[in-house]
């Protein structure tokens, strides 16, 4: 789903069908989170990103967009550092590995028997979404503690 979004008229189509009018502003705005969707960019990363093309956005408009997408379903948004909000443009129920030392956030992708069952109860209640976070030291910054140098 996230691939098939990345060109402008989807882009125009994906806001119209959550009420918001595809401005200029708000098309980069999505242009950017899925041009950084690996990141799970925070509105932060987002406006300053657009800041100097785009003079008239403001952290507002990045932030209001954000969030009606996130209250539409189209993205998520993750809590995984305790202090910021991440945005994932993969609104499937998946995982994330933070990582303690690069502060990137990866997918994990968990084949495990909770999350393969939308609809499963737990203790009584019915599962809706899984999320987990994970947090440790990513298999980047692993590999550059072997080398030794540029730790
Ligand atoms: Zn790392
Ligand atoms: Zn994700």
């Amino acid at each position: 789903m996230i691939e098939t979004i990345s060109n402008l008229k989807q882009i125009k189509e994906t806001l119209k069908s959550i009420g918001l009018r595809p401005t200029i502003q708000r098309i980069r705005v999505l242009k950017t989170l899925y041009k950084y969707r690996y990141k799970h960019p925070t509105v932060e990363m987002i406006y300053d990103e657009l800041k100097d093309e785009l003079p008239v956005i403001s952290m507002t408009t990045v932030y209001n967009t954000m969030n009606v997408m996130v209250n539409k379903k189209m993205i998520q948004a993750l809590t995984i550092t305790g202090s910021d909000i991440h945005y994932d443009p993969n609104a499937e129920s998946h995982h994330h590995f933070y990582c303690n030392r690069c502060h990137q956030i990866y997918d994990i992708d968990l084949k495990c028997p909770l999350c393969a069952r939308k609809g499963r109860k737990i203790q009584g209640h019915r599962i809706e979404e899984m999320h987990g976070y994970f947090k440790g030291i990513c298999k980047n910054c692993l590999k550059k503690k072997k080398g030794g140098k540029n730790a």
